[in-house]
């Protein structure tokens, strides 16, 4: 394991150069720095002559579902017989933007059986011992930022073609909420100025991305900001939560609660906040923060989750009430640290 960049371009070029069959997998409930850089890293061995097939454990929301090969995408929680096939015979495993083997999900047993050659590209903090080689820089806005970084220090940046950049694009806007967060490195910027000269359509890919939802779905936004939004002003903290009730009344369909945990932060004097959704057998826990407050350590001591420094993610297999009962009683403690 390492993360040495000539070596990583001496076995990548060694690895792909012998592969038969390359698998691309990403995490549970896949994102957008997820999608992006899979299919990023899908087109760009593709301008290489290398054929690839990538797998995501389970399906994603519509707006991401535009993105160049997004038909190519295989669902495990769809296909499975096909998606176990490709893993278990690969070559090579790309497994990218998660640090624990758990975060692939029902997938996880599969790379465990697979005989390939396993890759980790990821920007989360304390990547786990689960590959054979792992690409990590945790100061990285995103998976895709390393994607770009990899495809250059193996000489091939003429690969990047408008496609493979929009897919970047995509990843890194998304993962840094249009570079509201995450973004503070220089280097990051250099990478998209690498990308805008591809030619890629910037404002179209935020339109696609933020601008395509339903009007159901604005209206259960102020719905939930309205009425389900609870402000603990001691703790600086504020939290929302959404019930399968209340999300069948307003036509809910996957990814339409997608950034509603951001709206609170912008409260003066509001520096942590949390999102419970209930689902039929978990409640699923999104975690937001402004400055040092670390919500990885938060979402990891309650609730088995992680992520990165302000933005976090966690389940609990209590009902809602008793999942929020948690969650305040860990509020002093964390909140007054
Ligand atoms: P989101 O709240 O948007 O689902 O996730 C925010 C961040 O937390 C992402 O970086 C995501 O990878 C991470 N994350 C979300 N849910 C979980 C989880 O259940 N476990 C872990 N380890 N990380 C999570
Ligand atoms: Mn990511």
């Amino acid at each position: 394991m390492s993360t040495d960049k000539l070596e990583l371009t001496e076995l990548l070029n060694h690895r792909i150069g012998q592969a038969k069959s390359i698998a691309i997998l990403s995490h549970v409930n896949p994102d957008g720095d997820a999608l992006g850089s899979a299919l990023a890293l899908y087109h760009y061995l593709r301008n290489s002559g290398v054929e690839s097939k990538i797998v995501m454990p389970n399906d994603y929301p519509d707006f991401l579902k535009w993105l160049p090969g997004n038909e190519n995408v295989i669902l495990f929680s769809k296909k499975k017989a096909l998606a176990k096939s490709i893993i278990v015979n690969a070559d090579i495993l790309f497994l990218l933007d998660f640090n624990v083997p758990q975060r692939s999900g029902k997938v996880e047993e599969f790379i465990n059986a697979s005989g390939a050659y396993k890759i980790v590209i990821d920007h989360h903090p304390k990547p786990g011992d689960f590959a054979d080689f792992i690409y990590s820089d945790t100061l990285s806005s995103s998976t895709a930022e390393l994607i770009f970084r990899m495809i250059e220090l193996r000489g091939d940046p003429k690969l990047v073609d408008r496609i493979v950049a929009t897919c970047l694009y995509t990843g890194i806007m998304s993962d840094t909420g249009s570079f509201n967060f995450n973004s503070s490195q220089p280097e990051t910027y250099r990478v998209l100025a690498q990308l805008l000269k591809r030619g890629i359509d910037k404002d179209h890919i935020y339109s696609m991305v933020y601008d395509n939802f339903s009007e159901s779905r604005m209206r259960l936004l102020g719905y939930c900001l309205d009425e389900k939004m609870v402000v603990v002003k001691k703790y600086k903290t504020a939290y929302l939560s959404l019930t399968i009730k209340e999300k069948k009344l307003y036509n809910y369909i996957r990814g339409d609660a997608e950034g509603f945990v951001n709206y609170p932060l912008s409260i003066k004097g509001v520096d942590f906040v949390a999102f419970f959704m209930e689902n039929d057998d978990h409640i699923k826990i999104s975690f937001r923060s402004k400055g040092k407050i670390d919500t990885n350590i938060f979402a990891s001591n309650y609730f088995n989750g992680g992520g990165h420094v302000n933005a976090s993610g966690g389940e609990s297999k209590l009902n809602l009430t008793d999942t929020i009962k948690k969650f305040v009683s860990g509020l002093p403690e964390f909140m007054s640290g």
